[in-house]
């Protein structure tokens, strides 16, 4: 590598080459597309490797949610390399491959987080292993697009440049801003975040290489960051919320020093840019392991950074039916998630604030409590409390004002009008949420249930329906939104 004076020099660790008739993974389980990828690299002359999450996932036998790829072209030769292929990411440059649904991200091998030569890297890393094959490099000398990062300010005076290079920069508390500085395979190793998430799979021979003990890590189940965890944590406090979602996802245990500087520097996630959070949130709770997730995030004090609104209703009642609706309602979503069924941000949201948006209700006098403009002003003070940290963006907030807000028109259908509710476009969405509340007494049963034979029903049938129900339609207990009986036994106004 042509190692200019301001770029880190090269670590000395070499990997551990894991050959194929060691290791299970089978081409056979990798995207074609991945694949295509990988060829076509190395057919160019450059070196391909899958990275992170895949081969981890590979390994334990999961099916990995995406691919990913790492080489020592740089982002512009990929480019030309592929047709279908934009690239991305002013602070992160990378390609990004498309086809069709299937986006496979291809970077460039990273310098930024390479200790220098003779500092020892990882205590218990394990390099001696296997040969470490010579990397040639075409022109890393090449300097990477010096844009400014997407997204967020450079606040002038607490902005460093790392070594006088511009294109590595962090803030006051630590904070990577900016990560161009391209380099070798031995130096990308150290950026990647736990080990288990650092392995690489060579498309020229189909062998592994670790780096850093990877391998027996996934063996054990152990999370275990690369480098000093502190450091790291501060280079990138969304990295809390990557072990929290690992541990829940993969059932891995972190590690006892990764684990431990979580609980002092967990408000360094606050200075993240919000719309990165909100992101994180939905790879955290719509990825198959959401209701784990919530108790580990609870656990290590992570909810309270991310939702505080939403963490300081359930520590204030827990074990209570909210908590139990949020928790069957997460359950339901890894059920869907892992069926593949779709799933909506605007769901997810009105389960987590469920708690928040009835405590602000609830607040008011109770015969304000079925009023639309109640709900629709509850939901949005909720929404607005969460958007201390999140970036939600405002297709989904209005979406929850309206599941809130067909709840009462849910439980106290009008007569043949109710049923135009069939068509709403939020209906499918609000109709989930009834038949849940409905789950834990929060709603009437007798009403789920109406609706759920009504949409089964001919059309010449739901009108005979509507009108039955209307004409039975007497004065029925109503509950407020957490369980809490109405001071008065009475129904909220007309409109609900
Ligand atoms: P999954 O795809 O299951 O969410 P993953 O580990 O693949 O998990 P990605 O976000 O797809 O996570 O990232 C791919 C790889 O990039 C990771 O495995 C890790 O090596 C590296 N990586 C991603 N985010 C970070 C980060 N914030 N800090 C350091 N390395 C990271
Ligand atoms: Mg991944």
């Amino acid at each position: 590598m042509n190692a200019s004076p301001s770029r880190l020099v090269a670590p000395t660790a070499k990997p551990r080459v894991i050959p194929r008739a060691e290791h299970t993974i089978s081409r056979s389980h990798v995207s074609p597309n991945a694949l295509r990828v990988l060829y076509r690299l190395k057919d160019a002359g450059f070196h391909g490797f899958l990275v992170g999450g895949c081969v981890r996932d590979l390994l334990l036998g999961i099916e990995p949610k995406d691919f990913d790829v790492a080489t020592d072209a740089l982002p512009e030769q990929v480019k030309r390399l592929f047709r279908n292929c934009r690239l991305v990411g002013r602070r992160f440059r990378l390609a990004h491959v498309f086809f069709g649904q299937e986006i496979i991200e291809v970077a460039t091998f990273r310098a930024a987080s390479a200790p220098s030569q003779g500092e020892e890297p990882l205590a218990d890393a394990d390099p001696e292993d296997g040969e470490a094959p010579e990397l040639d490099d075409p022109d890393l000398g090449a300097e990477s697009a010096g844009e400014a990062p997407a997204g967020e300010e450079l606040a002038a005076g607490t902005v460093e440049a790392a070594a006088g290079h511009p294109e590595r920069m962090f803030d006051a508390t630590g904070r990577i801003l900016r990560d161009n500085v391209y380099g070798t395979i031995d130096e990308d190793v150290w950026r990647r975040d736990f080990t288990a998430n650092s392995l690489y799979y060579n498309i020229a021979d189909f062998s592994i290489w670790d780096y850093c003990g990877g391998v027996e890590d996934i063996g054990a189940r152990r999370l275990r960051m690369i480098g000093d965890p502190e450091t790291r944590f501060r280079e990138d406090p969304v990295r809390m919320l990557r072990a929290a979602r690992f541990e829940a996802k993969l059932g891995f245990e972190i590690d006892a020093d990764t684990a431990e500087p979580i609980g002092r520097l967990r408000e360094l996630l606050a200075g993240v840019p919000p719309a990165r959070l909100f992101d994180e949130m939905l790879k955290i709770f719509l990825t198959g392991h959401g209701a784990r997730s919530l108790e580990v995030l609870r656990q290590r004090g992570l909810l309270a950074q991310l939702l505080p609104n939403v963490e300081g209703y359930l520590s204030a009642h827990s074990g209570g039916l909210v908590e139990r609706l949020l928790v069957k309602g997460l359950a339901n979503t890894d059920e869907r998630a892992i069926a593949g069924r779709p799933l909506t941000p605007t769901f997810l949201l009105a389960l987590l604030l469920y708690g928040p948006i009835a405590q602000i209700i609830e607040a008011l006098p109770p015969e304000k409590w079925h009023e639309l403009s109640a709900i629709g002003e509850a939901c949005e003070r909720a929404v607005r409390q969460a958007q201390a940290h999140l970036a939600i963006p405002r297709r989904f907030s209005l979406g929850l004002g309206e599941m809130f807000s067909l709840q009462p028109r849910l439980e106290h259908p009008s007569g043949r009008r109710a049923l135009r509710l069939l068509t709403h476009p939020r209906f499918r969405a609000a109709y989930d949420l009834l038949l849940l509340r409905a789950q834990f007494g929060l709603a009437s049963g007798e009403m789920a249930r109406w609706w759920t034979e009504v949409q089964e029903a001919p059309q010449e049938e739901q009108g005979r329906m509507a009108d039955e129900l209307a004409q039975a339609a007497g004065p029925r207990p109503a509950r407020s939104k957490s369980g809490r009986r109405r001071r008065r036994g009475r129904r909220g106004p007309r409109a609900s």
